[in-house]
């Protein structure tokens, strides 16, 4: 049986049998839980989170190596940031005209009384952007800075490129260190059906149906949004500009879908999603290792459709109208706070506190959503993954008029 069939076995099995001990025996749920299904998933999380960095390194490096031009990689990085960004907008004006026309928060009691939400502090975009560079490239490495080891991994590249012969030893390194992550991938992914099994089965097990029952409509609306934005603007943006057929890339992502939704972050599927880019859908690996870890880090369009719903579901809830200009508001806010956080779980929600906030809406009103925000997280953090593959198959795609992309033949002599 292939991989990719295992992997969503694995996620239906945990889904079915976490709902069964819910619903029958919860107490036996517990008692699995600790033994079973959190061991099994944290294994594999841990698994994959120990090859984010030098993967994040060690492709990015090459592949700008592999560019060999940096008119190529400015070109790559317009075309990408304008699709991340284009979508980003896209995505959040799809949720609040699903939640204005469904209106999820006027059906239903919600008590406010005792809503108590912490919003934690999130960094400025100016912050954001003038950290991008990091002073100490090693605190970068140990912290995970995304953006920081991504800025670095470029000018290390960019060296490499201008240093030609004389880093050849250097270029074949980072090129073994590639080479080497790949196959690291491909063994720890031989654990994913298990560890999607454990992760979902721990997840659904521990929802409480309740809250599920209360906010049926608030997760249907953003569920909707999900997918609309799913097939219609990444099918149409992959059938239009990339020319292939929206079916097949699907298809042929779903592997990596299935493990975003059972980890619910961006930054641990990126090891698998840039793997299955390259392989299945056939990105270019310079590419991909630029445009995907990027994405990973400043492209959330299925986090930002939650935090056009919420919006509105937060103020249909405590009866305030948003004004046009409150919702371009939403909307810009939006689109930058997800600039500089990383793809973790329950990002979202730290992001939904500042769109809130720009607007003067109650940030309490998150404590409402959240019961029920890790069921979300898991469809929202699916979409952000593919949104950042879809950019990198149309960004191949585009490229192609430009000539093949390979990385540079080493000089054996100088080796
Ligand atoms: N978990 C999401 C991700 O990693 C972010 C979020 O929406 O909370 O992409």
């Amino acid at each position: 049986m292939k991989l990719a069939t295992k992997i969503i076995i694995g996620l239906i099995l945990g889904a079915i049998v976490g709902l069964i001990l819910n619903i029958t025996a919860p107490d036996l749920f517990k008692q699995l839980d600790t033994f079973l299904f959190t061991p099994l998933g944290k294994i594999f999380l841990n698994l994959i989170n120990m090859l984010v960095v030098p993967i994040v390194f060690f492709s990015i490096t090459l592949g700008v190596a592999g560019l060999g031009d940096p008119k190529k990689l400015g070109r790559i990085g317009v075309k990408t940031v304008t699709f991340f960004l284009g979508t980003t907008a896209l995505a959040i004006v799809i949720g609040l005209v699903l939640a204005l026309t469904i209106q999820p928060g006027n059906f239903g009691e919600f008590d406010t009384s005792s809503a108590e939400y912490e919003a934690k502090e999130a960094p400025s975009v100016a912050e954001t952007l003038l950290n991008m560079i990091p002073t100490n490239p090693v605190k970068a490495f140990a912290d995970g800075n995304m953006l920081q080891i991504i800025v670095f991994s470029i000018f290390v590249g960019l060296g490499i490129t201008f240093l030609g012969k004389k880093a050849s030893a250097l270029l074949r390194f980072v090129e073994q260190g590639n080479d080497l992550m790949m196959y690291l991938v491909n063994l720890v992914m031989k654990f994913a059906p298990y560890g999607t099994f454990g992760l979902i089965a721990a997840a659904v097990g521990s929802q409480g149906l309740d809250a599920l029952k209360a906010m049926g409509l608030y997760m249907g609306v953003v569920i909707l949004a999900l997918v609309i934005h799913a097939v219609v603007t990444y099918g149409s943006a992959i059938f239009f500009l990339a020319k292939q057929s929206p079916v097949a890339f699907f298809k042929n992502f779903s592997p990596a879908m299935a493990v975003a939704f059972s980890t619910s972050s961006s930054n641990a599927t990126l090891p698998v999603s840039m793997e299955t880019a390259q392989k299945r859908l056939k990105v270019p690996e310079p590419i991909s290792s630029f445009v995907q870890p990027l994405g990973a880090t400043i492209n959330m369009d299925g986090t930002a459709i939650m935090q056009g719903v919420a919006t509105i579901f937060i103020a249909q809830v405590y009866g305030i109208d948003l004004t046009i200009t409150q919702m371009i508001t939403v909307v810009l806010t939006a689109v930058l706070a997800s600039i500089g956080t990383a793809g973790v779980p329950g990002v979202g929600l730290i992001l939904l506190a500042m769109v809130l906030n720009s607007v003067g809406l109650p940030v309490a009103g998150i404590a409402l959503i959240i019961g029920i925000d890790r069921l979300l997280d898991m469809a929202r953090t699916a979409v952000n993954i593919t949104g950042d593959a879809a950019c990198a198959v149309i960004v191949a795609e585009t490229e192609k008029k430009h000539g093949e992309y390979k990385i540079p033949e080493i000089d054996e002599k100088m080796v």
